[in-house]
């Protein structure tokens, strides 16, 4: 009789340490969830077409945004 109260306990310290654990990972891992999303992610327009893209994505020229660099050279190809 002793010795499966004293199982029960060792049981109940296992699960004990296992939810433990198991908590311990289950709170870090919405960090880890999304890492390639930034917080905010600026749009910018295209001077070219007017399409929105990411900034990050966005073709930079002269202080102008582009959605891709044929935009860009079409649109320096027209300034005079
Ligand atoms: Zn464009």
């Amino acid at each position: 009789m002793a010795a499966i109260l004293r199982l029960l306990i060792l049981v109940g310290i296992v699960w004990l340490i296992y939810s433990f654990i198991r908590r311990a990972i289950s709170t870090s891992q919405p960090t880890q969830e999304k890492p390639n999303i930034p917080p905010a992610t600026i749009m910018q327009q295209c001077t070219h077409c007017g399409v929105h893209v990411p900034q990050h994505e966005a073709i930079t020229s002269e202080g102008l945004f582009f959605c891709s660099t044929a935009h860009k050279d079409l649109y320096l190809q027209r300034k005079p």
